[in-house]
Order: structure tokens, then C-alpha cells, then sequence
């Protein structure tokens, strides 16, 4: 399991299955290039900061926090469940610190800041959460996307729709 699994399973599930399934289409995605390129300038000079723990790599930690960076707040279900998981992967090795995500909107120039803790009725839901992911990735094969606006931008579109 890794947070962006944990992610996709809430962008789209038949994402998180193809990319759990390590078919991946992401390195042709103009899309998830710009991510790319953008989490490397903001990591800049900072790369000490980033750390990886077994299977999860997190972008910023610090004493109090672990800081997950977007370039939209386009699905912050997604992101909140994702950085939730790095919370609980973290306390699981005696790391216990709280949330915060940076979404950096680029053509804005601007920053917005969300914060989240991992409490216990989140840490509950979560576990439902990551026992329904097992399941899905049980399947043998995707469930069937449904063509979405998002799906244009998705590095996965070739592969459901053409
Ligand atoms: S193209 Fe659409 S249905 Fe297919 S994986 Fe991407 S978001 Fe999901």
C-alpha cells in the first residue's frame, strides 16, 4: 500500500487498480510531468527534507509537521485520505506529527495551506478505507471507468477509452 493508491482510490478505482497492478502509463502524462517538475522547484534546496519510510515517500517533514504539495485543490478527498495514511504509516514507527497540505497554484502564484490531524475516529475510518482497497485490488481485473471530464487529463486515458 502507498499513499497514492490511497489517493487514486479516491480519484478513480480503476486508476488505483491499473496502478496498484503496476500498469503504468504515467511517464507519458504531459500532466503528471508538470507535477513532477513542479514538486522538484518547491523541494529545492530543501531535498533534505523529503524522506522516504518503507513503501512511502513524503515531500516535507519537519518537528510538528509531514507537508503533502499540489498543484490544485481540484480533489482534496483524495489528498486529505493520502496524507492521513503517511499520519498513520509515521505513528506506526513512533513518528506522530500532524498534516498539512500545500497547494501551489502556479498561474495564481499563490498558496494555500490546509492542516489535518489523524484522530481516532479518522484513524478508524481510514483503516475501513484501506481494508475496501484490498479488496478492490483483489480483483481480477479493473472495474470499468466512466468516461469524466477528468479523464483528458488522466496518463490512463488511451489505455479505458481508445
Ligand atoms: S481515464 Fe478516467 S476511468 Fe480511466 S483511469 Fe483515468 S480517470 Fe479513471
Amino acid at each position: 500500500m502507498t499513499g497514492t493508491i490511497v489517493n487514486y482510490y479516491f480519484h478513480c478505482k480503476q486508476q488505483c487498480w491499473l496502478f496498484a497492478n503496476r500498469i503504468n502509463l504515467e511517464n507519458n502524462s504531459e500532466d503528471v510531468h508538470v507535477g513532477k517538475v513542479l514538486h522538484e522547484l518547491k523541494t529545492e534546496g530543501r531535498k533534505n527534507t523529503e524522506i522516504s519510510i518503507e513503501n512511502i515517500k513524503v515531500d516535507k517533514i519537519d518537528n510538528t509537521y509531514v507537508t503533502e504539495i499540489k498543484r490544485s485543490d481540484s480533489d482534496m478527498e483524495a489528498v486529505k485520505w493520502q496524507t492521513l495514511f503517511y499520519l498513520k504509516v509515521l505513528k506506526s514507527k513512533g513518528i506522530e506529527r500532524k498534516g498539512k497540505i500545500e497547494i501551489v497554484e502556479k498561474k495564481y502564484n499563490n498558496k494555500k495551506i490546509n492542516y489535518l490531524e489523524l484522530n481516532e475516529e479518522l484513524e478508524n475510518k481510514l483503516n475501513s478505507i484501506l481494508q475496501e482497497i484490498e479488496a478492490l485490488l483483489n480483483y481480477k481485473e479493473p472495474p470499468i471507468g466512466q468516461l469524466l471530464p477528468k479523464c483528458k487529463k488522466c496518463a490512463y486515458y488511451e489505455y479505458c477509452f481508445l
